[in-house]
């Protein structure tokens, strides 16, 4: 039997582009509550809109949420299951709950516009309700097809007299919700081209594959609506829901699957790690501190679905590169290490130490790999320096090293030359390293080691 207390999720993306950090928001959300509760999360294709779905998109999302750390517990896509909405739309048919219409768009349009130069809502009449099985023979014989919709149960007796009807929800992220199925047009469910639009696959999935929670974005709180009254008109329990606040860029606009803006695919090929995204995917917009977590487990103790801001959220790309720099730099060595062997840069904890602080990106360390190999160009020291480079050469302290190298050494030579702070410092970091920002040199002298030291200084 279902464990009732266990929460079932799904993240029911459209494979008609990767994902972005917008998608990625709600991805995690669904994830860190199910998992927060040891349940389970379903991933759901949605893919009714055959055109723009495509199989190389679908692998994209699933490979996306892999790296991110999201495996789900099962999948499954909506082209699989047309069957189940046949089997709910000709139920729907039967009740009388879903009818055809045959308006074309455009006739669609000029009503919409008529009604609104009257300062009306541009509801849908239910013209298409009124027709006669001849008028309606009579359209199709002109060449026309049907589309449907479902009959909102927003009326007492007469269809064609609407009156206020509340549907409540508590919502997981905005409270108390209400929407009134009387100031929406009954949607439509099924195209003129018999296909189904998202509204009611949705519904028998969620149904069907037992669905405890759907969270999901803001932009979805009147499809609620209209999607509570279909649960109940199909004879099913509606999950509860929880809906969060959109992600804009940092211009403030919508992101869009499609133009591929702010992608995982184009943050993680541009050396973005996946903790620092997931992290500032979730804690964005929300009344919590955006801190960074070095595991999904920690972010799930952090995550608070009541705490998620009502207002959208600007994403700004400066604060990911902030969070990236913040994850490498706390790094420990243990979860560096199989990176760095893979890349025949392991040089031990005490390299990757000295360096972490200066990573922008992991790849970076190829750079300070390079230079303790030896493989840069030198900086061309002056003159002056030169003469200064040759005295800090005599006195590299003997063999063995003490553990404060560094620092004897240009204790030393301090006294010895009268240089003090940049002037000391510099040529020796320079002709070591050939840069002139990088590692603690206390740290990263005793990695270079003696020999190499004296010959960067001749
Ligand atoms: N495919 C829908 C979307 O991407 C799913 C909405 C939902 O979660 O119900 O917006």
């Amino acid at each position: 039997m279902k464990d009732l207390a266990k929460p079932i999720v799904r993240f029911a993306p459209s494979p008609t582009g990767r994902l972005h950090i917008g998608n990625l928001r709600t991805a995690l959300y669904n994830w860190l509550f199910a998992k927060g509760q040891g349940g389970s999360f379903i991933l759901r294709l949605d893919d009714t809109d055959t055109e723009r779905s495509t199989d190389a998109f679908a692998q994209g999302i699933v490979e996306d949420l892999a790296w991110i750390g999201i495996v789900p517990d099962a999948s499954d896509k909506q082209s699989n299951r047309v069957a189940q909405y046949d089997a709910a739309a000709a139920k729907l048919k039967e009740a009388g709950l879903l009818y055809p219409c045959y308006e074309t768009p455009d006739e669609i349009e000029r009503r919409r516009k008529r009604l609104m130069a009257r300062g009306l809502p541009p509801i849908y009449e239910r013209t298409g309700l009124k027709q006669t099985n001849e008028e309606r023979a009579a359209l199709e014989a002109e060449g026309r097809t049907a589309h449907w919709r479902f009959l909102l149960p927003n009326f007492t007796d007469d269809p064609f007299s609407p009156t206020r009807t509340e549907v409540h929800w508590d919502d997981a992220m905005r409270g108390e919700q209400t929407v009134d199925l009387a100031s929406m047009s009954d949607p439509v469910l099924i195209r003129g081209d018999g296909t189904y639009l998202y509204t009611l696959p949705s519904v028998v999935d969620d149904s069907d594959m037992g669905v405890t929670h759907v969270i999901r974005g803001g932009d979805h709180i009147t499809n609620t609506g209209a999607q509570i009254a279909l649960f109940k008109a199909l004879g099913a329990q509606p999950p509860a829901f929880g809906h969060h606040n959109l992600l804009t860029d940092a211009s403030g606009d919508g992101l869009s699957k499609r133009t591929g803006a702010l992608s995982l695919a184009s943050l993680r090929e541009g050396g973005i790690e996946p903790m620092a995204l997931a992290s500032l995917a979730a804690l964005i917009g929300t009344g919590q501190a955006v801190e960074v977590c070095s595991s999904m487990d920690e972010l799930a103790q952090l995550f608070d679905p009541t705490k998620v801001s009502r207002s959208p959220a600007r994403f700004d790309e400066r604060e990911l590169e902030a969070m990236n720099e913040k994850l490498l730099h706390a790094m420990p060595y243990a979860e560096a290490q199989p990176r760095l062997t893979a890349k025949g840069m392991d040089h031990g904890e005490a390299f990757w130490n000295a360096v972490r602080p200066n990573l922008a990106r992991f790849d970076d360390v190829a750079q300070w790999h390079s230079v303790l190999e030896g493989n840069f160009v030198p900086l061309v020291a002056d003159v002056e320096d030169e003469e200064f480079l040759a005295v800090a050469r005599d006195m590299l302290p003997a063999e063995p090293w003490p553990d404060d190298v560094w620092k004897q050494w240009t204790s030393a030579l301090k006294e010895k030359t009268s240089r003090k702070g940049k002037a000391l410092f510099m040529p020796l970091r320079k002709a070591l390293t050939g840069k002139e920002h990088g590692p603690d040199m206390g740290e990263f002298l005793p990695l270079i080691g003696p020999e190499k030291t004296a010959r960067r200084l001749s």
